[in-house]
């Protein structure tokens, strides 16, 4: 069995990431070994080289958005067999904390990881990998569980996606706050992570969806994408327009809003665009000392009167083992659109470019590519 790979890897902190050579340790009771097809390049990635690290040791190896084939099966792992073709999750669930013990495994506190068996190749030292996964690697170690199977027929350059901005996107929608059919939508931030949303909300049958951005390249995508209606908050209050936009001579807003930014002020707007008794729902990640402040007691939009319900998606709740392979389906299906999601196809030495480009915001998705 093959025990070496290349792998793009942030050494210190500060410093840019840089392909290596890798060495694995044969994998651990319940581990499988991946050789990686191809991974999407993900902003958390990117947060993890610009946030020394986000707390894990260095070296670092970055990914995951990732998928691939089984090379080799664990001790004791029987769902899996050299050859499946699976996509990597990084929130499996752990089956022992007290959410996954009452049966509520998408409110997991923690998820499964290998132990550490990646090896940076010039001294041995053991590497983190982000998110347990490390994708932008030709072959990797994870957790059983969190290789998931997917179908033959699924393009593993295409499925890779689901692995973290797709199910973000689209899970928040069914799983964080399930879209009712007619429901009003509105979206503000429209990379990766909202036109999934959009995609979401499009699959559970809203009526209207309103994209906001500042980017009208991204509000074109959002179109594209499913959106209805969209909304250049550069130009115009975006809490104005929705309301403007939905008004149907009750309560102008919308019943759900979906944060995509990470950005404070757009999760207080997400909170004031909503009609009575709707849900806002944080999905992007917030720096430590970020803080929202949200009006209470006005009596059209403050959060009281207004019955309003702020929820945190983590990854859209996901469990993997029912909704990757749910999300593949859709795909071949023709009803979820992952092709267009792909600005460009790169080789992993390109990681750095990648990094670049996704704060041009130019790009939807880079994707690595592994010959
Ligand atoms: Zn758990
Ligand atoms: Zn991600």
């Amino acid at each position: 069995m093959e025990r070496e790979g290349r792998a793009a890897v942030l050494s210190a902190p500060g410093e840019p990431a840089e392909v290596i050579d890798i060495r694995l340790d044969p994998p651990g009771p319940g581990e499988v070994q991946v050789r990686l097809a191809a991974s999407g390049v993900c902003h958390t990635d990117l947060s993890v080289k610009s946030l020394n690290g986000m707390g894990m040791a260095f070296p670092i190896v970055l990914g995951h958005e990732g998928a691939g084939y089984v090379e080799e099966a664990g001790e004791g792992v029987t769902h899996l067999k050299p050859g499946d073709p699976v996509v990597i999750a990084y929130r499996a669930p752990c089956e022992q904390c007290p959410a996954c013990r009452r049966g509520d495994p998408r409110r997991c506190y923690m998820a499964l990881r290998p132990k550490p068996r990646l090896h940076r190749k010039s001294d041995d030292a053991l590497c983190a990998q982000v998110l347990r996964c490390g994708t932008f690697a030709t072959r990797t170690i994870v957790h059983a569980k969190a290789a998931i199977k997917m179908p033959e027929a699924m393009p593993l350059d295409r499925a890779c996606l689901i692995a973290c901005g797709v199910v973000t996107g689209v899970g928040a929608t069914m799983n964080t706050s399930p879209v009712w059919a007619g429901a009003r939508v509105a979206v503000i931030g429209c990379g990766g992570v909202g036109l999934s949303v959009i995609q979401g909300a499009r699959l559970r049958h809203a009526s209207r969806i309103i994209a906001v951005d500042v980017n009208p390249r991204k509000l074109e995508w959002a179109a594209k994408f499913g959106a209805t209606d969209v909304v250049n908050a550069r130009e115009t209050d975006a809490v104005t327009r929705v309301r403007e936009l939905t008004d149907d001579g009750w309560d102008g807003g919308v019943d759900f809003a979906f944060e995509a930014t990470g950005i404070p002020a757009c999760i207080e707007q997400a909170v004031r665009m909503l009609a009575y008794a709707g849900t806002a729902t944080n999905i992007g990640l917030p720096a430590a000392d970020d803080s929202v402040t949200l009006n209470l007691g006005d009596m059209a939009t403050g959060f009281y009167w207004n019955k309003a319900a702020l929820r945190v998606s983590h990854a859209g709740d996901t469990l993997p083992a029912h909704d990757f392979p749910l999300l593949a389906q859709l795909y071949l299906q023709g009803r979820l659109d992952l092709d267009d999601m792909i600005t460009r196809y790169i080789g992993l030495d390109h990681v750095e470019d990648a990094f670049h480009e996704m704060e041009t915001g130019n790009v939807i998705r880079s994707v690595i590519r592994f010959e």
